[in-house]
């Protein structure tokens, strides 16, 4: 078989199981969120309504998710970057982190950029889900996916990571994405507030709803020393932390009963 052919059917079979990972992970949140409503951050707003929509437009974003990881590694195969490091599991974690703390970086500058007047037109069809869902992690336009996610076909002219560091990335980000876009909060704990960089659903969910704040991915570091973190962040998170009840398995009566109002 040629590289060609290999590094095809690797992209195809990549796009297959994100698409199916998407919906297996996103109807099980879905259930989840049905059984939390009081974990609902935007509450009294409606947001299904896109649902057909913006599963119509993931199904062609992601492949512009897969497209740049394939391309790193045609590239890597190639020769035309550094000779990949060999992996070895001693230093998997330490550069999975480095591989979050650059593409964090990338992603904040990229994600900014897409926010000027001159980008913005390719970043708009992302910010129609004001009160994001589980189904609007992709529904973007598939140049700014491919924008945002062009970091794993430029990092292996910089930094040699092994292969499998770099498809265990976007599959990581694959699901964190989707977590940050559910519109319910679970992961609300101190480590997700100053001064910890980390974060949590609430985090992405506020770029949405205040769109001028929160651009980065993993990290509140970058938006922090920016002066663009949303200003009642911490609060909001703190909040969450003080008052949402555990975590619920069986259905929500009150939610049965409530109409859904619209946007
Ligand atoms: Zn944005
Ligand atoms: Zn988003």
């Amino acid at each position: 078989m040629s590289n060609e052919v290999f590094y095809l059917l690797f992209l195809f079979g990549f796009y297959t199981f994100t698409v199916v990972t998407y919906f297996a992970f996103g109807y099980a949140i879905t259930w989840l969120n049905d059984r939390n409503p009081e974990r609902k951050i935007q509450k009294g707003r409606g947001s299904d309504k896109r649902r057909k929509a913006e599963i119509r437009q993931s199904l062609a974003s992601m492949f512009s998710a897969c497209l740049p990881l394939t391309i790193g590694l045609y590239a890597q195969q190639k020769g035309w970057t550094p000779t990949p490091w060999g992996f070895s599991w001693w230093w998997a974690v330490p550069l999975f982190v480095l591989c979050m703390i650059l593409y964090d970086a990338w992603f904040y500058f990229m994600h900014r950029l897409l926010h000027t007047r001159w980008l913005y037109p390719l970043h708009a069809l992302h910010h129609r889900s004001v009160a994001p869902t589980i189904w609007s992690t992709y529904s973007e336009d598939v140049f700014d996916n491919f924008l945002l996610q062009s970091f794993s076909a430029v990092v292996v002219f910089v930094v040699p990571f092994p292969a499998a560091i770099l498809i265990a990335h976007r599959l990581f980000e694959h699901f964190n994405g989707m977590i940050g876009h559910c519109g319910f909060e679970y992961f609300a704990t101190s480590k997700a507030r100053y001064p910890s960089p980390l974060l949590c659903t609430t985090f992405h969910d506020q770029h949405h709803s205040g769109f001028r704040y929160n651009y980065a991915n993993y990290f509140s570091f970058w938006d922090r020393v920016l002066g663009t973190l949303a200003p009642n962040y911490d609060q909001r998170v703190k909040a969450f932390e003080d008052e949402a009840p555990g975590i619920a398995i069986s259905p929500s009566v009150a939610l049965m009963d409530a109409p859904e109002k619209a946007d």
